[in-house]
């Protein structure tokens, strides 16, 4: 069986198509999502309802909750502010019902499952050094604990009686004895400086993961940006991948 494993869509439809093709080539017929389907993008209905489609392991993410009132958005920028507000506007009863009733954290199997960490799910921090990252190894049983939130893709290792390490390769095998923190990246709005969509794909016989980067229609994502009335930063932003 084979997982396919995405996190912070944004309400990019364009990218969200082009990872699901990918995970369709790859035999994908289970899917986990790290949270923050909507906020920034301007397809927040098409894509809650695609994903939810998919019956994914889903959590939510501050956007998800920022959204329904679950977590304050005070700490959000403007134009995440804008687009939150223009998104509460658009957004169907249906498809807010589904994103205000996201738990927090997931478990399957050997996964754990969370958008921004483990030791504080509902405080959303970002993890971003390898330090802060290992920290957090100690908030969960699984082998595998799944973040999006920074919206850089990384993967952690820690090996019993060595130093954590980043994994630099694209493939990797995931060793039972070890523990991880992988961070998928984001489908929508990658700030990696690659402005292709991040995601992964989990292969539970082989027990690998492998990194995707996946090129998608930007333009056309940022046309219906700027026609919806979002702030420009959030179309010009896509092509840069910051
Ligand atoms: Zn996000």
């Amino acid at each position: 069986m084979k997982l396919g494993l995405f996190s912070d869509v944004h309400s990019n439809l364009e990218a969200l198509k082009a990872v699901l093709a990918v995970f369709k080539d790859a035999g994908v017929t289970r899917y986990v999502c790290c949270g923050d389907i909507i906020g920034y993008g301007p397809d927040p209905n098409k894509c809650v309802e695609l994903v939810r489609g998919l019956k994914p392991l889903c959590v939510a993410g501050n956007h998800d909750y920022g959204l329904v009132g679950r977590t304050p958005t005070s700490g959000f920028n403007q134009s995440a502010l804008q687009a939150l507000d223009w998104t509460r506007e658009q957004i169907t009863r249906t498809n807010r019902l589904y994103l205000e009733n996201l738990p927090l954290t997931e478990r399957m199997n050997q996964l754990f499952v969370v958008h921004a960490a483990p030791s504080e799910p509902a405080d959303w921090p970002y993890l971003l050094s390898l330090h802060e990252a290992e920290e957090e190894m100690d908030y969960y049983a699984e082998t595998v604990c799944l973040v999006g939130h920074s919206h850089y893709p990384f993967a952690v290792e820690r090996v019993p009686g060595e130093p954590a390490h980043f994994i630099r390769q694209e493939s990797f095998e995931v060793r039972p004895a070890a523990k991880y923190i992988i961070n998928l990246g984001s489908v929508g709005q990658p700030r990696d400086g690659d402005p292709r969509a991040a995601c992964m794909v989990y292969n539970l016989r082989a027990n690998t993961m492998m990194f995707h980067r996946v090129a998608y229609d930007v333009a056309a994502a940022q046309k219906k940006i700027r026609a919806a009335g979002l702030p420009d930063y959030l179309a010009s932003r896509l092509a840069a991948g910051r």
